[in-house]
């Protein structure tokens, strides 16, 4: 369509936010948060697993080419996918489950020995395209909405910061979301996450796909210690290297390789180290 010059840049263009049409009896509620500017109520819900409160956020990116679509897919029936938030690229945040229910984000996961992570997590979608549409970066207002929708969760639910996660640090195998472009240092500077900065890339030994010894079953522990669901087999197999992936896009975004090099290692040894004993993960061998 050709562009008017009486229009907006797409960019400036003042948007309303679309209510998808769906069939459901919830019925619109109160935000848990101040800062929420809209609510839309997702038809795709439940009961957290014993009403287990929420002590984890994980973030996500709607990895969709538009904001209408998104929605639509987070809160019609049938979707079978919810998140609480929507955070969208101005700063607005649109809630659609309230966070004591179990919304639909997380799938097949698994974080320090649980697996229900909807039951144990608040799931913020935050409106981006995503790798498979060119992979914007976050505009600056979003991501200050975001950090303080997580502070105002963190408060109230008391999520500790090492449990502020990104959906592909608990499903590794699965997902990429939100990315190595997610800003997380500046998240923590606001004391939004557990956060080092990271060790330099130097040359020197590293461990990859087909490695087979003790020191792969030591790099396994690890990062199973920091709460990755991964064997401890000492075989750098598809899996483990699914893991590295994952803790780079979060940890030590400028390589994600796969490679568990000395930079990665180190940066996830100074996390565990500035860990709080009990967040330690036990491992069951
Ligand atoms: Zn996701």
């Amino acid at each position: 369509m050709p562009s008017s010059p009486f229009a907006f840049p797409d960019s400036k263009r003042p948007r309303v936010i679309p209510v998808p049409r769906f069939n459901t009896d919830m019925k619109a509620f109160s935000p848990d948060s101040s800062i929420v500017s809209d609510v839309i109520p997702s038809a795709n819900y439940g009961d957290r697993n014993k009403g287990r409160p929420p002590d984890m956020i994980v973030l996500h990116y709607t990895g969709m080419p538009d904001v209408e679509g998104a929605i639509a897919k987070l809160c019609t029936a049938g979707t079978d996918v919810s998140a609480h938030y929507i955070v969208l690229e101005d700063g607005r945040i649109v809630q659609c489950v309230p966070e004591n229910r179990r919304a639909w984000h997380a799938g097949v996961s698994c974080w320090a020995g649980e697996e229900d992570i909807n039951s144990c997590s608040i799931g913020i979608e935050i409106v981006n395209r995503g790798h498979d549409w060119g992979y914007p970066d976050f505009p600056s207002r979003q991501i200050a909405a975001v950090i303080a929708l997580c502070r105002g969760i963190m408060l109230r639910r008391d999520v500790p910061p090492h449990r502020v996660l990104a959906h592909s640090d608990v499903a590794p195998s699965r997902k990429k979301d939100p990315g190595e472009k997610f800003p997380w240092h500046s998240l923590a500077n606001s004391g939004v996450g557990h956060w080092v900065h990271p060790a330099p890339i130097v040359r020197g030994e590293s461990l990859k796909l087909g490695a087979i010894n003790n020191n792969v079953a030591s790099v396994q522990a690890a990062f199973a210690r920091y709460g990755y669901n991964i064997p401890t087999d000492g075989k750098f197999d598809g899996a483990t290297m699914e893991v590295v992936t994952a803790f780079q896009r979060h940890f030590r975004p400028e390589r994600v390789d796969g490679v568990a090099d000395h930079s990665t290692m180190s940066t996830l040894h100074e996390l565990l180290g500035s860990l709080p004993d009990e967040a330690v993960t036990t491992l069951s061998t």
